[in-house]
């Protein structure tokens, strides 16, 4: 059993949203192919993988240090001996080599695109749904998968010239989709409108329904507890990313102030930096919520890790519910019995969204019982990875 090739393509996710502190009409993913000598089903077996929205494509790092890694490594170092299949940890250790600890940054986009590809290889390879796949064979895996996985929609972006009759109408129709939790942003505007764009959706939502809101990292400490005063006495779901990713300090004093559940992690890249901000970002165990993205940051390969040290720091798989609104998290959070999985119907297309035959019923949504991620089972998906298949 060999890989043949590991090919890319840059696809933008361009869009005229903003959050508080990016827009996305220049953003790209990278979608990646693994292309083996192996044939199921009179088809070559291919493993598919991309990062997720929020970062960007990876050309650079996947040309010059990522594939040449994995191409040149001896064929068989890959191969894990039990199965006799091309293994996602033997393909990551290779891709990995001569890196040195700490400056994830755009390295762990890259190794998780690749890693993403070699899980859904791996479970194509064995003939399983990559859920069942991880639940059995990953030390964060609980043997048996989840049937179904909480997702809520994450939209209510900053757009040009939309008022808040428009932003009712998006998260509505979220609700019409099957949604039960919607997620507005906040800090794009001052803290008077952001508040009567959060009234008017509580007051718009219907019992069973609830509201999350998003800084995404953009405010200072004192304007992160002067939003956190303002919202603490609202129904909310949670507040996320009130300040810098990586302000562990200004964090806690958020959650001194803050009682209810606090989110972030999906700017973290590594197992290290989980580690870090659960154990100085003065978060609680008990209600706050982690957002790390394997898409973003070394792969399942990586979060499998996240995961076992998160727990000898009294942290369950039931607190994180990762970013990213894909497939791969969401096979996931079914794995490991996470809380659920974050979701972007309609936006980040054609990445974001799940197979065309698993609606979200009541807030929930089923998984493709097909080997691999079910990433073909996503219609308007096909057609990028088609490109990567034909050359
Ligand atoms: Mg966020």
């Amino acid at each position: 059993m060999r890989i043949l090739d590991i090919r890319h393509l840059t696809v933008p996710i361009e869009s005229e949203m903003a959050n508080a502190y990016i827009s996305f009409a220049s953003m790209d993913v990278s979608v990646l192919a693994i292309v083996t000598d192996q044939v199921r089903d009179g088809e070559p077996v291919i493993g598919f993988g991309f990062n997720s929205n929020g970062r960007y494509a990876q050309p650079g790092i996947l040309d010059h240090r990522i594939i040449p890694r994995v191409l040149g490594a001896e064929p068989d170092s890959l191969i894990d001996p039990d199965t006799g299949h091309l293994a996602p940890d033997r393909i990551w250790h290779a891709a990995m080599i001569n890196e040195k600890p700490g400056g994830h940054g755009d390295r762990a986009v890259a190794v998780g695109i690749l890693d993403m590809a070699a899980w859904d290889l791996a479970a194509k390879l064995a003939g399983r749904p990559v859920q069942h796949l991880m639940a059995e064979r990953a030390a964060s895996g609980t043997g048996t998968p989840l049937e179904r996985v909480w997702v809520y929609a994450a939209g209510g972006y900053y757009y040009p010239d939309r008022g808040t009759a428009a932003l009712l109408d998006e998260l509505r129709g979220y609700l019409d989709l099957g949604y039960r939790t919607v997620k507005l942003k906040i800090g794009g505007a001052p803290l008077a409108e952001d508040l009567a764009r959060i009234e008017a959706v509580l007051a718009m939502l219907p019992d069973g329904a609830d509201l999350a809101v998003d800084a995404n990292g953009r405010f200072d400490t004192a304007t992160a507890i002067t939003y956190a005063e303002a919202l603490r006495d609202l129904p909310l779901r949670w507040y996320e990313e009130p300040v810098d990713p990586l302000d562990y300090q200004a964090l806690s004093e958020v959650a001194e102030v803050y009682p209810g559940p606090l989110a972030t992690g999906e700017n973290l890249l590594s197992r290290q930096e989980a580690v870090n901000l659960v154990r100085y970002g003065g978060l609680r165990p008990d209600r706050d919520v982690l957002q790390m993205d394997s898409a973003l940051s070394y792969g399942f390969t990586e979060y499998d890790r996240t995961l076992a040290a998160l727990a000898e720091h009294g942290w369950s798989p039931g607190r994180c519910v990762p970013h990213g609104g894909h497939q791969f998290n969401l096979a996931i959070a079914a794995a490991c019995g996470l809380a659920g999985a974050e979701s972007y119907p309609g936006i980040f297309e054609p990445f974001g969204g799940f197979a065309d035959a698993d609606p979200v019923v009541d807030g929930y949504v089923t998984l493709p019982q097909v080997p691999g991620i079910g990433l073909e089972q996503k219609s308007s998906l096909v057609p990028v990875l088609d490109r990567l298949r034909d050359r």
